[in-house]
């Protein structure tokens, strides 16, 4: 069985107090002993110098019977064994010994205490008796008689053992009443001291399930309680620390998650640490991919070769990629490496710059087709004035050709005045600069309107525009001169691009909340697979076809006004043949 925390401050207590006793008893037994030598000590010397003098007081001679019954006359005086040594050593009364035995008595000379009062004049010796069979406490002095040099008192030390066998049983005595006040006292300060010990393991338990709430616990001002106040310190800090962390983990992973540029993070030993996932995405590597070796999981050479020499911190220059998976698009990506805090290793950073060199390449083609559609008519007026430098002509003659080279002229200026109309006002769409003034619309009013507008051509070519419109689709809210151009421009195309005779019919249809403009015509259609790209600016189904006055703009700024109106535009072709334009815009703005 293991001793739990209280059991060894209980049991360690207990020695203690155990110990104290033991020490304070062993102290005391051996102070009494030495106190009760002492004074048998005295008492013996006193004792012995006694009997030498009153021996001293009758010196004449006596037979060895009268010595030995002195001696026992003398014993009477003193407490314990007397015994007369002759000047030779020789044994001559002891009160404890008569007769034979007396007289076999070994020689005396040489014992200790003998021989210290020969010396000395007082010998003091504690040894153990042969003769009485105890440890015994002898005191010689030297005597003034004819026939005794010596006069020896001994003792046995019983009285001594006694009193040190009556302090031990004090002291066993005292630890029966002391023991219990000891166990109490010793369970009483091991209770308090495990109680706070199980109060502070249970705070650092509960801080350990994460919960770092500071403890209200008093902790006591001792040892005890001031390592546990260090600790708690420490361990609040610790928890301060590890929020602000994974604060700081959280705001980076939530920039990282939402940035468009793909970003991957690689160690020094090239294992990939983070894939944000715009970078998941683009290079398709799963979620899980982190931790793995980044040339197991990037197919890519040029990317693999960028992190290779960013991990060896060589200069990396930014890279015009694009990835097998996704040829379509152009990504540029630049890798650095990453110095000293974390243990090195390498940044990628994927940027996918697909709109913005479609975006580059669309300005491009537009600033091509601009500069060709002016050129048309710059080189006819060019060529034009330069025939009418060389030979002005007669400008009266009705079929001259002065007269038609100046119409010319004036045709392809008034082509190039259409061309830079057409493209101020989709510079102005484009810059937002044209706002909506909405109001109550009519759609059979702005048909009539338009076909007022177009009757001469429609008469020259013998056409005719039809209009179905219901009174159910017929109130719209917009912008009416926008509308009108809508509108307008739909239905010249058709004019324009069916032949003589052809029918053109404008129709309205209430879808919902919204309401259909479908303007069609018995022409010759559009070729299906350019229907998408009819609104591009400046395409044209068939060049070779192309009207003369057209700017290739036209549909392009339908599309603006349209979507600008919250609407959206379609081409398509009736089955019958002819193409179908359908706008459909929202029936009220607010909706
Ligand atoms: P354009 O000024 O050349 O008419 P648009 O943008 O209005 O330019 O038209 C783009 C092209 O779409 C035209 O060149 C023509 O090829 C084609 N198109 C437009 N409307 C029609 C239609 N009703 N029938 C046949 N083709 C059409």
């Amino acid at each position: 069985m293991t001793l739990g925390f209280r059991g060894k401050v209980f049991l360690s207590a207990l020695a203690v107090a155990a110990t104290g006793l033991a020490i304070a008893t062993l102290i005391l037994a051996i102070e009494r002993r030495r106190e009760e030598h002492t004074a048998i000590e005295r008492r013996l010397t006193e004792q012995a110098r006694l009997i030498a003098e009153l021996l001293s007081h009758d010196t004449s001679p006596l037979t060895p019977q009268q010595l030995d019954d002195e001696a026992d006359r003398l014993a009477e005086l003193v407490n314990g064994r007397l015994t007369l040594i002759q000047a030779d050593g020789r044994v001559v009364g002891d009160s404890t010994l008569d007769g034979q035995p007396l007289a076999d008595l070994e020689n005396h000379l040489q014992r200790p205490e003998v021989r210290g009062a020969a010396g000395d004049g007082v010998g003091i010796v504690e040894r153990f008796s042969t003769t009485t069979n105890e440890a015994m406490l002898y005191a010689a002095v030297p005597a003034r008689h004819p026939q005794v040099a010596f006069v020896r008192v001994s003792e046995p030390l019983t009285a001594v053992t006694e009193q040190v066998r009556r302090v031990g049983l004090r002291a066993l005595l005292a630890f029966a009443l002391v023991a219990p006040v000891a166990v109490g006292l010793a369970w009483l300060s091991s209770f308090l001291l495990s109680r706070r010990v199980r109060d502070i393991a249970a705070v650092a338990r509960r801080y350990t399930t994460g919960d770092l709430t500071r403890a209200t616990y008093d902790y006591g001002t001792d040892e005890l309680g001031a390592v546990a106040r260090a600790l708690d310190t420490s361990v609040q800090e610790l928890g301060t620390r590890l929020q602000e962390l994974s604060r700081d983990r959280a705001r980076m992973e939530a920039i990282l998650t939402g940035m468009v540029e793909g970003v991957l993070v690689v160690d020094r030993a090239g294992r990939l640490q983070l894939v944000n996932r715009a970078a998941q995405q683009m290079l398709h590597v799963e979620p899980a991919a982190a931790g793995r070796p980044y040339v197991e999981v990037i197919r890519h050479p040029d990317i693999t070769a960028q992190l290779a020499a960013a991990l060896h911190e060589q200069p990396v220059e930014a890279r015009e990629l694009a990835l097998v998976r996704d040829p379509g698009r152009t990504f540029v990506a630049r890798a650095a490496s990453v110095a000293g805090a974390g243990g090195g290793g390498a940044v990628l950073v994927l940027h996918d710059i697909t709109d913005l060199r479609r975006a580059d390449q669309i300005r491009r083609d537009f600033v091509a087709n601009v500069s060709h559609e002016l050129r048309t008519p710059l080189t006819a007026i060019r060529g034009y004035v330069e025939a009418l430098l060389d030979d002005p002509g007669d400008l009266t003659d009705p079929v001259g050709d002065t007269r038609r080279f100046l119409e010319i002229i004036g045709r392809q200026s008034a082509r190039m005045e259409r061309l830079v109309k057409d493209l101020l006002r989709l510079a102005r769409l484009d810059a937002k600069q044209e706002p909506l003034e909405i109001v109550e619309c009519h759609l059979r009013s702005v048909a009539q309107a338009v076909i007022a507008d177009l009757a001469p051509t429609v008469e020259a070519k013998q056409q005719a525009i039809t209009t179905a419109v219901a009174d159910e689709a017929d109130r719209v809210m917009a912008d009416p001169a926008k509308l009108h151009d809508i509108v307008r421009n739909l239905v010249e195309n058709a004019v324009n691009y069916s032949p003589g005779g052809a029918q053109v019919r404008i129709s309205t249809e209430a879808r919902g909340d919204r309401v259909a403009i479908i303007v069609s015509d018995s022409g010759p259609g559009i070729p299906p697979e350019d229907l998408a790209r009819v609104f591009e600016r400046f395409y044209r189904v068939d060049k070779s076809r192309a009207r003369p006055g057209g700017t290739g703009l036209g549909l392009a700024i339908v599309r603006h006004l349209v979507e600008l109106h919250g609407g959206e535009v379609v081409a398509g072709n009736r089955p019958e043949g002819g193409a179908t334009f359908t706008v459909s815009l929202p029936r009220d703005r607010s909706s």
